[in-house]
Formats: structure tokens, C-alpha cells, sequence
């Protein structure tokens, strides 16, 4: 399972119920910020999830509406909290604009207060923990190196419980041994197998975020079939020349795509503070009807459905 807590959901400038792109994405223990647009920081501390673990920030561009809050986050950390390591990652352009706000205008020659490192990112398989991947795809918005992510769990085989009693297999350490791909010996000696008791691999949950974008055909692989896709909904379809013209997308475009990709549920973010609420969802919901329109401090659990 995925939670995605929205910290920002305004477009290009804050509004005064909804602060700039930023997002957390957890699993487990593990936590990604998704880009820090400014004010970010004091989000984190609204939302109560605070700054632990939050040592992995990916950014899905460059644009300031997506980064400038870093400045401010790292002045915190200088001066306050502080976090074990800051991993960044990014396409090159992203990164190069990073550097120049951390080291050009808030470090200025003083050490970062933990070890930074900024990781250029393309396109593939990036990070890899036990049970899932995060996975970078490129995306179509103004200028080079823009990038949405894929969380993904790794498939798995079930385990089946009335097998196991079928086959006398006792509670306990033998269970645990079959799950890992072991094989066990009862004491009458009879051997059992891991595919004896685990049915056939069920694929991970998949959860797709995109930033700003202003093409939807290039993103079908990425989000094929995933069990929730975030993307920008900056415009609506009265405004879709609008949208063509600033390299983003109208809600109808967003739900398009959801519908031809197979997602089962569609949050839309990255509103203009131009739109009301329904507004958006009155453009979409005639072609997706699972569709949310996040507001700050929003969190969805994204779980497999049953199959
Ligand atoms: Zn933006
Ligand atoms: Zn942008």
C-alpha cells in the first residue's frame, strides 16, 4: 500500500486555501517529497507528518512553482531541524537550477548541515527497496528533462492458508519458510514445496504521479493500469487553448487519459486558483467518474483491489 498526502495543490502561484506543488509519498517507514514548491515546509509541519525520514525529495521539473521551497527548507535544516541525509533527484536542467538556489543563494560557500547529494535521474528504475520501486518516465512540459514517477510493489504469490492446513503444514516458523521460497520437512518426513502453498504472482499496487504536463499520449505506458494516477489539471476545457499554449493540461485531457490508461481512480492537482472545486469535476466526471480533486492536506491510501 501507497498513502499520498498532498501538501500543495496551486498552479504557478498559491492561493489562499491552496499552497504550491509538493506531495509525500509513504511506504512503510520510507518517505518521498515529491518537488517543493514554496512554502513546502511549513505544509510539512501543518500536516503533523514532521521531518523524520523525509530524506528523499524527487522533483518533477524545474519550474519555481515546483522547487523554490527548497531554499527555505534548507535554511530550516541549517539553523533547525535536521534530517540524516538529503537525497535530491531530478533530470539535469532541474538539478542545475537546484544547485544554483541551495549553494548560489542559500549556502553560499557554507557546508550543507547533512550530506546532499543531487541525483540526475532518466528514465528507468531509480530506487529499489524489498517490496516496491520508484521508477522515473519522461514527460512532455515546456523545456528539457521533465519527469513523472511510478511507485509500484513487487509482485507476489499469495499465501494459501487452507493448503497449508490441507497439507498439515503447523503455525509458525514453517509458514514463514514456504512464504520466503523454502522448502520445509514435516516430521512424518513428507516434504512440501513453496508452490504447494502459494497460488499464482498478483502485481503490486501502482500508484503514477506526473507534475506538469502538457501532453497525455506519451504518458499511456506509464500509467497503464495503475491503481491511482495524480496529474496537473491546471486548466479547464473552456481554457484548453490556454492550456495548449502553457504546455499543461484541461481536467477533460486528465480524465481521457485515465480512461484509455486503465487507472482505477484519477486525483487531479496543480489547480488554478481561477477554478472552484466543481468546477474541475464537472469537466470529468462525465468521462472518469473515480476522480478527486485534492486539496491540501488531502491523503488517499492506494490499495490493490480485490481481484
Ligand atoms: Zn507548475
Ligand atoms: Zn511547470
Amino acid at each position: 500500500m501507497f498513502e499520498i498526502l498532498f501538501l500543495g495543490t496551486s498552479a504557478s502561484a498559491p492561493s489562499a486555501k491552496r499552497g504550491l506543488s509538493a506531495q509525500i509519498v509513504k511506504h512503510d517507514e520510507y518517505r518521498f517529497l515529491i518537488d517543493c514548491g514554496e512554502g513546502t515546509q511549513r505544509q510539512i509541519l501543518q500536516s503533523g507528518v514532521g521531518f523524520k525520514n523525509l530524506t528523499r525529495i524527487l522533483l518533477t521539473h524545474g519550474h519555481l512553482d515546483h522547487i523554490l521551497g527548497l531554499g527555505g527548507l534548507m535554511s530550516t535544516f541549517l539553523r533547525w531541524e535536521a534530517v540524516e541525509e538529503l537525497d535530491i533527484f531530478g533530470g539535469r536542467t532541474t538539478l542545475d537550477r537546484v544547485h544554483d538556489l541551495l549553494y548560489g543563494v542559500v549556502l553560499r560557500g557554507n557546508q550543507a548541515p547533512m550530506p546532499l547529494r543531487l541525483n540526475e535521474i532518466k528514465s528507468g528504475t531509480f530506487f529499489e527497496a524489498e517490496d516496491f520501486t520508484v521508477t522515473a518516465f519522461s514527460v512532455t512540459h515546456r523545456g528539457p528533462d521533465c519527469l513523472g514517477y511510478i511507485f509500484e510493489g513487487k509482485s507476489r504469490r499469495p499465501f494459501l492458508p487452507e493448503k497449508a492446513d490441507e497439507l498439515g503444514v503447523p503455525f509458525g516458523p514453517e509458514r514463514r519458510d514456504l512464504v520466503a521460497g523454502k522448502e520445509i520437512i514435516l516430521p512424518n518426513g513428507k516434504r512440501i514445496q513453496p508452490d504447494d502453498v502459494l497460488g499464482p504472482p498478483q502485481k503490486g499496487v501502482k500508484l503514477v504521479v506526473v507534475g506538469d504536463t502538457g501532453k497525455t499520449d506519451d504518458l499511456l505506458d506509464a500509467c497503464k493500469d495503475a491503481d491511482a494516477l495524480v496529474i496537473e489539471s491546471t486548466y479547464i476545457d473552456e481554457e484548453a487553448e490556454m492550456a495548449r499554449q502553457f504546455s499543461h493540461l484541461t481536467a477533460r485531457q486528465a480524465a481521457e487519459l485515465a480512461l484509455k490508461a486503465g487507472v482505477k481512480k484519477l486525483i487531479l492537482t496543480h489547480i488554478s486558483r481561477r477554478y472552484r472545486e466543481k468546477d474541475v469535476l464537472k469537466d470529468v466526471q462525465v468521462i472518469f467518474q473515480n476522480t478527486s480533486v485534492a486539496r491540501d492536506f488531502d491523503s488517499f491510501q492506494i490499495k490493490r483491489e480485490e481481484q
